[in-house]
């Protein structure tokens, strides 16, 4: 039997309990997890809230993001051995249909996420295809490993874009949002601008890479831009908080002919002011996941050459006292938080 963090039935809360072991398949890989860590949606699966409920089964061990070592592999297992230090994808696709074929396994038309439709890794052991797998190469350290899954969304958010000598706009300063400035910071940008209506993130959002950042509703986009000098808008947006006031927020300030990634995910029923889109002429890409595996190629790449990520680190907490950790997120006072298993 192994610990793990579970939702045992269709209500509020998690629990950490025993569980069997997972055993492998002929193509799966056992990981012995070393480091998780916490995203939005265990947060939405702690709550019950509507979208957990129409998603997640239970009982369910859930968490996704994670690093550590291969402790058993499958008889037909060709891609890693016992002992490979690694992370990997959590999105299970099914190799077969029109997108996987396409070589875009992103956008697999069954595609499964690990800890919310499929057992996850928020435990001791924790089984997943060999070629979801991500070996790591040594110069990256496990804190970094365990939260390359939400570098990977700003990563193929943010890279979707030529950044150098752009400005940048970033709506919703969460880990994902501060993130993506120290990318945008890395690849060049000029002016990259943050928002939230969170003190505590903008300021460390700052030491990220930001030029400035506005605390909405008491600070504005437009005083932003005229202390920074700004004559026009904003070249790239990226928004990441999953707010209808923020994306209008964004298409307001963006330059005509700019370029808009939306990885927040929106309520269903706002709206936007489609004159801006139509008459800017923007080009709105929407973002899903990480593409499998050139972002995480990449993303690998930019820590390489010298991408700091560590100061998203908040905290970290032993695997058993989660609930702590579960209370810093929602607190707001904290980003990216680790448990140790
Ligand atoms: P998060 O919820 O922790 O961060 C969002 C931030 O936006 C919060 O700090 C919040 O205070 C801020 N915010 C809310 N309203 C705002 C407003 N009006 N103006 C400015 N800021 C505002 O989320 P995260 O983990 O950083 O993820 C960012 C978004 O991306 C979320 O919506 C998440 O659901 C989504 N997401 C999408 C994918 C995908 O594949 N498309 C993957 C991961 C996350
Ligand atoms: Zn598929």
């Amino acid at each position: 039997m192994m610990n793990a963090i579970v939702k045992p039935t269709p209500a509020p809360g998690l629990v950490f309990q025993e569980c069997p072991i997972p055993q492998v398949k002929e193509h799966e890989v056992r990981i012995k997890i070393h480091t998780t860590a916490i995203c939005g949606t265990d947060l939405h699966i702690y709550n019950w809230d509507s979208w957990a409920q129409k998603n997640v089964p239970t009982p369910l061990i859930i968490g996704h993001e994670f690093m550590g070592y291969v402790d058993q592999v499958g008889a037909k297992v060709t891609l890693c051995k016992v002992g490979d230090r690694v992370s990997g994808e959590g999105h299970l696709t099914c190799g077969t249909c029109i997108s996987c074929r396409n070589g875009q396994r992103h956008l697999c038309l069954h595609i499964k996420g690990v800890g919310y439709h499929v057992p996850g890794c928020f435990a001791e052991y924790f089984v997943l295809p060999e070629t979801n797998v991500v070996k790591l190469p040594q110069s990256i350290p496990d804190d970094v490993a365990a939260i390359l899954d939400p570098l990977g969304n700003a990563v193929h958010t943010a890279l979707s874009f030529d950044l150098a000598g752009e400005d940048v706009l970033i709506t919703g300063a969460g880990p994902i949002g501060i993130l993506a400035a120290a990318i945008a910071r890395h690849a060049g940008a000029r002016f990259i601008v943050l928002t939230n209506h969170n003190e505590y993130r903008l300021n460390l959002a700052k030491k990220m890479g930001a030029s400035t950042t506005v605390c909405v509703p008491k600070e504005s986009i437009s005083e932003a831009m005229l202390q920074l000098g700004m004559e026009n808008g904003f070249g790239v947006g990226l928004e990441m908080s999953g707010n209808f006031s923020a994306f209008n927020d964004l298409l307001q300030h963006i330059q005509p002919g700019g370029n808009i990634g939306l990885l927040g995910i929106l309520p269903p029923g706002g709206t936007i002011d489609w004159d801006l889109v139509i008459f800017k002429m923007l080009t709105i890409k929407g973002i899903y996941g990480r593409e499998i595996f050139r972002t995480w190629d990449k993303e690998l790449h930019l820590l390489q050459s010298g991408l700091d990520i560590t100061p998203v680190i908040t905290h970290r907490f032993p695997a058993a006292q989660f609930q702590k950790g579960f209370e810093a997120m929602m607190s707001g006072k904290a980003v990216k938080v680790l448990l140790d298993w």
